[in-house]
């Protein structure tokens, strides 16, 4: 099963076409995420493309893998560092290393 895209929890299960995450209670497209091509940048919640170095805030809460902790819609992270992968965002929110997916972000 591939982690939640969200909270990057292993205990997805597919529902359907979809996948469903025990955790969070996200839900998505498998086929839909992997025909997501990272060409032309990586881009945020609403469309505008991201750099190295750009600032952005969480658009929804988001609990973290692996521990308790949720971080909050509104929390910021500067110099974002943008990486390959599943989760296109590397940055620091709350003094904690954390990887985040361009769609629960917006650039600021
Ligand atoms: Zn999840």
């Amino acid at each position: 099963m591939p982690p939640c895209p969200q909270c990057g929890c292993d205990y997805a299960y597919p529902d359907g076409a979809m996948y469903v995450c025990p955790e969070c209670s996200h839900e998505w497209n498998p086929e839909e995420a992997a025909a997501t091509p990272s060409e032309g940048g990586v881009r945020d919640s609403n469309g505008n493309l991201l750099a190295d170095g750009d600032s952005i805030i969480l658009i929804k809460d988001l609990k973290l893998k692996g521990c308790s902790t949720v971080l909050k819609k509104g929390t910021k992270a500067k110099g974002i560092r943008l990486v390959d992968g599943d989760h296109e965002i590397d940055c620091r929110m709350n003094d904690m290393k954390v990887m985040l997916k361009a769609d629960f972000v917006k650039k600021c």
